[in-house]
């Protein structure tokens, strides 16, 4: 049977994804790309914007016009589960507790069909160490569709990890929905820190890659274990907005200060890092003075890309029902500045890295173009007519930026 999954929103989604499809595969079935040809269409859904929202609900028409048996999962799912139900009465719905009985449902609908098995296809696995948040930040919808934090206990993780090891992979990114909150709800002596020390010590995965922190978790602890070599310079560190006032109202809980502090810290101590950013425009109460706070804080600071997000109203959130809530208009065009800004951050930085010698991890081959990652989370090219194996290890030297590359040479394979 012919199974696509088609994965929206956060690195958590992206996680869970790939466990439902390593439990398809485990079942015999074919994996697919595009949901035209499937038989089951698996869609994990996002509800952080109303488009995330709208989205979902355009996947499911379209599968289901085309007869497919069609499962939803995901945060729109849990959030939106009866006008789900009332609009599609056909599909198959699971909230995020239930995702696990997705495969039993699978199982169900295939009995007696016979399947083909295709060879591994993703080449930085991702692992989920997480679940949840506590922080009501005032615009996301996530804590009350997620629930509170959840930590996976330290051995599972260690366990999944070593596995991904011995099948070959070299490297894993972690991620949950607020990696800074791991361990609080295991014990008070384990959190972030521990676990990383613990994956350090007792496997031997070369890259271990971070998918978020919050700039207000990363303390001394912290700090010393991410200067680890195998554990990958690129932090994402989300900002959303330079300005306190709009900070408080966020409920972030940080300044911006501090998230300066943050990003002058980690560029002092390691070594080529790249950091990346999430910046929401349009939050309710930002005015051009709050804007150009945000504007003139990403300006003088190293970060090395962006991303940029409209403000979304979301129903059940606080955010929602605040005054000043911005026009559409406005919110387009303080996107397109950051995202203008956020391209000629990421030239500079990729300019800045030209001439180094790197390993990268190859992740897909065209011909004899070998599109690959370096540690620092720079997209290179180079050529070679030996074919290397995806998710391989090689050493390049880059020569060139172009656009959001770097072109490279081969300097020899690990
Ligand atoms: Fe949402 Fe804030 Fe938690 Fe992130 S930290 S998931 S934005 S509540």
């Amino acid at each position: 049977m012919k199974i696509a999954v088609q994965t929206m929103g956060c690195r958590s989604n992206q996680a869970e994804s790939t466990q439902i499809e390593s439990d398809i595969l485990n079942l015999g079935h074919e994996l697919v790309n595009s949901p035209n040809v499937a038989d089951i269409v698996v869609i994990n859904s996002c509800t952080v914007t109303a488009k995330a929202d709208a989205q979902c609900r355009r996947m499911i028409s379209k599968a289901l016009k085309l007869g497919q048996r069609v499962i939803v999962t995901g945060c729109s799912a849990e959030i939106n589960k009866e006008t789900l139900l009332k609009t599609f009465p056909s599909i198959e719905l699971f909230g995020n507790s239930d995702k696990h009985s997705i495969i039993k449902e699978i199982r169900q609908l295939s009995k007696n069909l016979n399947y083909i098995v295709p060879a591994p296809y993703r080449h930085r696995p991702i692992v989920k160490i997480q679940d949840g948040c506590d922080n009501f930040c005032s615009y996301c919808i996530v804590p009350y569709a997620r629930g509170r934090s959840r930590s996976r206990p330290v051995q599972d993780i260690i366990n999944e990890v070593v596995n991904l090891e011995q099948f070959g992979f070299n490297e894993i990114v972690l991620s949950g929905i607020h990696l800074g909150m791991y361990g609080k709800d295991i014990h008070e002596t384990i959190d972030l820190a521990v676990l990383l020390r613990e994956l350090l010590l007792r496997t031997r995965i070369p890259r271990i890659r971070l998918s978020s922190l919050e700039v207000n978790e990363i303390n001394d602890e912290i700090l010393e274990v991410i200067s680890e070599k195998r554990i990958c310079n690129h932090f994402h560190l989300p900002l959303q907005s330079g300005c306190n006032e709009i900070l408080i109202a966020m409920n972030r809980h940080y300044t911006a200060l501090d998230y300066k502090t943050a990003v002058q810290t980690l560029t002092m101590r390691i070594p080529d890092v790249c950091i990346g950013a999430d910046v929401m425009v349009g939050f309710p109460g930002e005015m051009d003075a709050s804007f150009a706070e945000t504007e003139a804080l990403i300006d003088q600071l190293p970060l090395s890309y962006l991303h940029v997000f409209s403000y979304s109203r979301r129903d059940g959130t606080p955010a929602a029902k605040m005054t000043g809530q911005i026009p559409e208009n406005i919110k387009k065009m303080r996107s397109e500045r950051l995202r203008h800004a956020g391209t000629l951050k990421r030239r500079a930085f990729i300019s800045s890295q030209i001439g180094k010698t790197k390993p990268v991890l190859v992740e897909s081959i065209h011909q004899t173009k070998h599109y690959a990652t370096t540690r620092n989370f720079i997209k290179t090219v180079f050529q070679s007519t030996e074919r290397y194996a995806l998710g391989s290890l090689a050493t390049v030297t880059l020569d060139k930026a172009d656009h959001n590359f770097a072109a490279a040479h081969l300097v020899n394979v690990e």
